[in-house]
């Protein structure tokens, strides 16, 4: 099977698009998946609008090695997440009766009969593995081929992170095949974006074989940031990339000491 290296994360929920509310579901999935070894190449916000939400699932899925998305999980009929994901794959939504029994026992162990809307959760796309939320009622969903993988995750953040823990991040392991991303950033006082590129480019660009880099290079008030990342499947040789930077600033630091 060929190793997965490239992911697209799809944060859902028509309120991500007003000033009151922010996506911060990708920045933890944006950290797990480059400890995984996985580069974040495309990150979309959309709104609740099923044929949005498949548009932009079919461009993920066509571009993306690894596609997760979170929310639109819940039980009310603006979350259409499974089934637009279900509508482009072209799989039917089918019930799982072990799912439907475990948000029926969700609401039991409050004493509260579960209402009929609570079903639609229950709805499970053809040939997925429902992944257990013990935190709420939407389970998770992967969707598995040898092209690419989906993950449907729910939106509330104190029940994504803990299923992607448990059921997300061995799979994406076992499917990025022992590559990593390393990251360093390193930060310069008193000299310009250029001049820092001008000192940091050669460093880099003599950098090659199993490791690449890539440099992106911002400017703060006062500070300039360098940041590294390093990719490759030897991580002593990412660490000893990401370590030639001391050199550029040990470099710098010595040119402009000299004026
Ligand atoms: P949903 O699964 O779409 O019903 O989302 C339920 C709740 O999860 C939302 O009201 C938000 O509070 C939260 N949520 C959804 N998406 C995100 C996101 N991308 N970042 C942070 N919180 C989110
Ligand atoms: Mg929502």
């Amino acid at each position: 099977m060929r190793a997965f290296h490239t992911a697209e994360i799809l944060a859902v929920g028509s309120e991500l698009l007003t000033p009151f509310r922010q996506d911060t579901n990708s920045l933890f999935l944006a950290g797990r998946l480059n400890d995984a070894g996985i580069d974040v190449r495309w990150k979309t916000v959309v709104g609740d609008d099923p044929s949005d939400l498949a548009s932009v699932v079919r461009h993920a899925i066509a571009r993306a090695d690894i596609v997760l998305t979170t929310g639109g999980l819940g039980p009310t009929a603006d979350d259409v997440t499974r089934e637009a994901v279900a509508t482009v794959l072209g799989v039917p939504l089918d019930e799982d009766t072990a799912v439907f029994d475990a948000i029926r026992a969700r609401f039991a162990a409050r004493g509260l009969p579960m209402p009929d809307a609570n079903r639609r959760q229950a709805q499970v796309p053809r040939g997925a593995i429902v992944m257990a939320n013990p935190l709420g009622t939407a389970p998770g969903l992967w969707i598995e081929s040898s092209d690419h993988v989906i993950a449907l995750l729910p939106g509330p953040p104190r029940e994504m992170q803990p299923m992607f823990e448990t059921h997300v991040d061995p799979r994406i392991r076992a499917r990025a095949g022992g590559r990593q991303v390393r990251r360093r950033v390193i930060k310069v006082t008193g000299r310009s974006e250029s001049a820092v590129e001008e000192v940091a480019h050669p460093i880099y660009s003599r950098l090659g074989g199993a490791v690449t880099v890539d440099t992106t290079i911002l400017a703060a008030p006062g500070q300039i940031e360098l940041h590294l990342s390093a990719r490759g499947a030897d991580i002593a040789a990412l660490d000893a990339a990401l370590e030639a930077g001391r050199g550029m600033t040990t470099h710098d630091a010595v040119a402009l000491a000299m004026g």
